[in-house]
């Protein structure tokens, strides 16, 4: 027996291309019908009307957000052994790519309320050997990056952004001048992974950056260390995104921001659904930093959370754990510790008490409600 007729989804792509179906079919098979399938004009121009919405110099596109970070990894001349630092809380790839260029990925802790890594965190875990910092813009909110920029400054460090979670968020400085996030750092990555808040129909990605020199390197690998064609200066990748995501995406931009407002009003709810549960807490919302909710993710404070989760689960109300278990704890990746720590006592705490809701474009009243009362039931 199911307990709702009310298919709720963790996300929900079908009903948002419902709304675009027309758009998009025709977009796809201009696409098909042109056979420009690599390097067309749609890549072309969803690539400067990114450029446009992040107000930024150069985005180069590329063939997903693992990519992303390893080539904007591959474009500043890192040594092996050459530390970067990442969040421990985090999904694999921003720490995988470090790895696999034979660099060594410097795991830290996040702070409790944002779970991002901050200026304050950062410090104590640079080296000699450090030379780079990858914020993680975790779950759709830009980490403090003005401090964390300054840090970067004081010890001539890289700063990559992961913005696979956050793209559309806006982030503040102290001065009120207002960037997006991702085009902050020196490089910025992102993944148009089908359920990320810009989401192609196969795996899509994208570097920007507001330097020249740098946007000229990235391009070179993404494209095999391609000078032109048939001269190959660096060793490169192949990396690119296809004329039909591109048309897809430059459709979909157009509703990001629209998209993030869903979203923020989907979370405004819960919010507000919960706010008398103690044993809960809901996201922090950073004043710096405006929130495009990639996830509505809750602290169960006493402990039962599995146990929650079951109960929704036998109410059909799906949700998910961001994530289970700390990247330091994960067979891959057990010499990464900071400073020869051997627990990072926020991750260790966030992976045994976070868990997801539903959070995507289509939740309607029905659901938030459903959701809701279904949480609240538990802790009655
Ligand atoms: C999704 C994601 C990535 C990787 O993106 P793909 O397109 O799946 O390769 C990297 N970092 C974070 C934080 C992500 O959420």
């Amino acid at each position: 027996m199911k307990e709702t007729t009310l298919n709720i989804q963790m996300v929900d792509l079908q009903s948002q291309y419902a709304k675009l179906q027309e758009e998009i079919d025709t977009a796809v098979l201009e696409v098909i019908r042109s056979a420009a399938f690599i390097n067309g004009p749609r890549v072309r121009d969803f690539q400067a009307h990114l450029e446009q919405y992040l107000d930024v110099k150069h985005v180069i596109p590329c063939a997903n957000g693992t990519d992303a970070l390893q080539i904007a990894m591959m474009s500043i001349g890192l040594e092996p052994g050459d530390e970067v630092i990442v969040p421990a809380f985090t999904y694999v790839a921003t720490a995988e790519v470090i790895a696999l260029l034979h660099l060594r990925p410097v795991m830290v802790d996040v702070d409790p309320d944002t779970f991002n890594i901050t200026a304050e965190i950062i410090e104590p875990a640079i080296t000699p050997r450090t030379r780079a910092i990858v914020p993680v813009n975790l779950f759709g909110q830009s980490c403090d990056m003005e401090p964390i920029m300054e840090v970067a400054r004081r010890h001539k460090l890289w700063v990559i952004e992961d913005n696979a979670q956050a793209i559309g968020a806006d982030y503040t400085f102290a001065d009120g001048r207002r960037q997006k996030t991702g085009a902050i750092g020196h490089i910025g990555c992102t993944s148009f992974y089908p359920s990320k808040n810009l989401g192609a129909y196969g795996d899509g990605g994208a570097i920007y950056t507001n330097d020249d020199e740098l946007a000229q390197q990235l391009r070179m690998i993404a494209n095999h260390g391609q000078t032109r064609r048939y001269y190959h200066g660096l060793v490169g990748v192949n990396s690119r995104l296809d004329s039909i995501q591109a048309a897809i995406l430059d459709i979909k931009l157009r509703y990001l921001d629209d998209y993030a407002a869903a979203r923020r009003a989907a979370a405004d709810y819960y919010d507000q659904a919960f706010a008398g549960i103690e044993q809960l807490q809901t996201p922090v919302r950073h004043e710096r930093s405006t929130h495009v909710f990639h996830q509505y993710t809750l602290i169960v404070k006493d402990g039962r959370r599995d146990e929650l989760q079951a109960f929704l689960n036998s109410k059909d109300i799906p949700s998910m754990i961001y994530y289970p278990v700390p990247l330091y704890e994960q067979e891959a990746y057990k010499e990464s510790m900071a400073n020869g720590m051997d627990k990072l006592p926020v991750t260790d705490h966030l992976c045994r008490s976070v868990i997801s809701l539903p959070m995507h474009t289509e939740l309607d009243k029905d659901m938030l409600e459903y959701i809701s009362k279904g949480v609240k039931a538990f802790f009655e």
